[in-house]
């Protein structure tokens, strides 16, 4: 338990350090948030902005298979670039001890009450702060063009209503009825109404600075070179700039790149950066459809976002190591992807291109919690495909664990001795 006069510092200002932030300054505690550059620049900037609660993790029975067959092919979803990398193949046979039916079963019974949880979060946070960040309640559909991946989808959605979600199956021409720019091509789609859509980069730079209201500081251009232990405890972190900042406890909430900082403390993390991509369109131009709602591309795994008057199409899952080099024909492929699946889709240039690194830890699920053998660090990250999604609850979890002292028993799968 942290009394409010000690002394918080959270390492990253994406959405996982923001709502941590939030919720810990709003019950009085004194918070600092260092980020090494803006907030909201890292995965959360460019993120394709869908609340999507309840979804499973990354690890799938197939997913193996699918990983190998990426090997020779770079317009694949799912891409493992071929190179030698240690960490990553200690991770990927992590990974694929995990991917397995029961495994799915126990992260959605995790992954199901968190989602419904952040969902009503969401709302509040909207409302009561008045979050000026695009914020619809307007579910998304996966649409699908063959149907071994539309039987696939029908297999999860009933995994999903056993968890107290509603999706909805639809036949192609239903589907179409409901957004018009679907092509012919689909055979059909499911509907996830308890879905949401924020502009991500918005949502984290609009609750930073409530943070900041209710009495948090954010410190952005300071780099955490590496967490100071003293005496067998932390006392604070030092900059790459040689400043020492003092604090009672060290959230570690810097997305991909945390294990930078938790190698040096001898901690295992097994977590790799997963890259993706984006690039927003304008339907203005012509070029692209104005979609009503969120669609995603079933076999593609991308998603078409309208956002802000644009058009965000976001997705692959790209295990390349920690580096933002956008590889172009990847890139190129989520509105290639989208001129299967969509009518109105022409080649046009974009209104922006982007790459992030989700931060994907081995078994599919996040860590939020206290970093066994050193006292006063506590880490929250690795939300893979869903950070925004999780985002308030972990942070609301966090502030309750560590305001009241005691884990919230929705954090007992998510600990970081679990490894
Ligand atoms: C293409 C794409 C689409 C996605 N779509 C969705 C979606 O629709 N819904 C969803 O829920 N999730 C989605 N995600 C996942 C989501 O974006 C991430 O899970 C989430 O942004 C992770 O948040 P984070 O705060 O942990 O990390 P980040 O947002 O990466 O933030 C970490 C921050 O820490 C800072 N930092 C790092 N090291 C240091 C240091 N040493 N000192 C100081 N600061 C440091 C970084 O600069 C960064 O700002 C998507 C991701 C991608 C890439």
């Amino acid at each position: 338990m942290i009394s409010n006069n000690r002394r918080i510092v959270i390492v990253g200002g994406g959405v996982i350090g923001i709502c941590c932030a939030y919720y810990l300054a709003k019950r009085g505690a004194a918070v600092t948030v260092v980020e090494r550059e803006e907030v909201g620049s890292g995965a959360s900037f460019g993120n394709a902005g869908t609340i999507a609660p309840g979804h499973g993790p990354i690890n799938k029975p197939g997913r193996v298979l699918q990983a190998v067959r990426s090997l020779g092919d770079q317009l694949s979803p799912l891409y493992v670039a071929p190179r030698w990398d240690p960490g990553l193949v200690r991770w990927l046979w992590q990974f694929s001890r995990k991917c397995t039916e029961d495994h799915v079963e126990h992260c959605l019974s995790v992954l199901g009450p968190l989602g419904h949880a952040t969902c009503e979060l969401f709302e509040r946070l909207v409302d009561e702060e008045s979050l000026d960040c695009g914020y619809r309640q307007a579910g998304y559909y996966e649409v699908f063009r063959t149907r071994a991946a539309l039987d696939g989808a029908h297999r999860e959605a009933a995994q999903l209503r056993a968890h107290g979600y509603r999706p909805e199956t639809l036949a192609g021409a239903a589907m179409r009825e409901r957004e018009v720019a679907v092509s012919e091509t689909v055979v059909g789609a499911v509907y996830y109404p308890e879905a949401g859509t924020v502009n991500p980069h918005r949502f984290v730079c609009e609750l930073a600075q409530r943070a900041g209201n209710h009495g948090a500081t954010i410190v952005t251009g300071a780099e955490v070179a590496e967490v100071v232990v003293a005496d067998g405890k932390v006392s604070g972190v030092l900059t790459a700039a040689g400043d020492e900042l003092a604090g009672d406890l060290v959230l570690l909430a810097a997305g991909a790149y945390t294990p930078r900082l938790t190698r040096k403390l001898g901690i295992p993390l097994p977590l790799q950066p997963a890259k993706g991509y984006h690039r927003d369109r304008d339907p203005e131009t012509g070029s692209t459809p104005r979609l009503r709602d969120t669609v995603m591309l079933g076999e593609k795994s991308v998603f078409c976002t309208p956002m802000d008057g644009f058009v965000r199409f976001a997705g692959t899952l790209e295990f390349s190591g920690e580096n933002l080099t956008i590889r172009r024909p990847r890139l190129e492929q989520l509105t290639n992807a989208a001129q299967l699946y969509l009518d109105g889709m022409a080649d046009d240039s974009a209104l922006s291109e982007w790459c992030g690194l989700r931060p994907c830890i081995s078994d599919g699920l996040p860590v939020v919690g206290p970093a066994p053998g050193l006292d006063g660090l506590f880490l929250a990250t690795g939300h893979g495909m869903l950070g925004l999604t999780l985002g308030p609850v972990t942070g609301l979890l966090t502030a309750d664990y560590l305001l009241e002292g005691r884990r919230p028993t929705e954090l007992s799968a998510l600990r970081v001795d679990r490894f």
